[in-house]
């Protein structure tokens, strides 16, 4: 499920009007953000039993209820109190994950079917289905909003698709490489882009079952001209054409995708690790030499 155009607009409207009105310009800093929107930020602990109960106290609720709550949304990292125009954060998870769900946090606080339901419990509203899109759409926005919404697609725009130009993004943007990257492909050149962030193959896994396919990413552009490519296929082609590296470029490659038409596309394929994930962008090779 993904979240649809119209809605889209909606929410890239309401994050245009902040930038706007807040005149903050790319690196966003989710600090400002919050002053300008007169929300607060506290950290939490699922290991300090003080912490929690301060919690409980304050959304006056049981401290079990509370807990169940934390535990529900603990794979989000944070929790919104909307009565009190104050966000929650996992402070045990990594600070990039920190970041991403004080932005998407933020997010559910200025959009304002978002509101009614954190703050009602109609039918509609506890449809699970229903709280998983608000999620989705939570996610939409809090990239829009760290990215500086349209400022970041010109820019990006007018880039060479590569893995400079995704690292000088992220330098500029001050955001973690893999929420960059992900931007990057949807929402920088109107062509057909692909990604792939897997579990870096030469690094034993905490957990043998854990899937090494993480995310597969696609622009519009490639989902209509390449609806067949699946995610495994690139995966095995990523393994057989990366080198195992510390950080930085893993490797590149050429190979050929059919597109819809049947005709052979030929792609380059440029990896790269953040020592935690590699991440492979698939670019037509004639694109990335026409823009150079
Ligand atoms: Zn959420």
């Amino acid at each position: 499920m993904s979240v649809d155009d119209s809605t889209r607009r909606e929410i890239n409207k309401i994050v245009e009007r902040i930038l706007r009105d807040s005149s903050l310009e790319p690196p966003i800093d989710i600090n400002e953000i919050l002053a300008f929107l007169k929300l607060h930020r506290d950290f939490y602990s699922l290991d300090e039993p003080g912490l929690l109960k301060k919690f409980a106290h304050r959304i006056q609720i049981g401290t079990n209820k509370a807990i169940n709550v934390i535990r529900d949304k603990v794979k989000l990292a944070a929790l919104w109190l909307p009565e009190e125009t104050r966000i929650l954060v996992d402070e045990s998870q990594p600070k990039p994950k920190q970041l991403w769900a004080s932005f998407h946090d933020t997010v559910h606080t200025v959009l304002p079917w978002h509101r009614d339901f954190f703050l009602g419990d109609t039918a509609q509203t506890l449809e699970p289905e229903y709280q998983d899109s608000l999620e989705e759409e939570a996610n939409y926005g809090a990239s829009a909003l760290m990215f500086g919404g349209e400022r970041f697609s010109t820019a990006a725009a007018d880039t060479v698709p590569c893995w400079d130009s995704i690292c000088e993004l992220q330098r500029l943007h001050k955001k973690s490489y893999t929420t960059t990257f992900r931007r990057y492909i949807e929402h920088s050149h109107k062509v057909p882009l692909a990604g792939l962030i897997s579990v870096p193959w030469w690094k034993r896994s905490a957990d043998p079952n854990q899937p090494r396919l993480k995310h597969f990413i696609v622009s519009r552009q490639f989902l209509l001209g390449f609806p067949n490519i699946s995610a495994p296929t690139l995966l095995a082609m990523v393994r057989g054409n990366t080198r195992p590296t510390k950080f930085g470029s893993a490797g590149e490659f050429t190979f050929s995708l059919t597109n819809i038409r049947g005709e052979s596309v030929e792609f380059i394929g440029e990896a790269f690790t953040n020592q935690h994930e590699l991440m492979t962008l698939f670019v037509p090779s004639a694109l990335r030499r026409s823009i150079h």
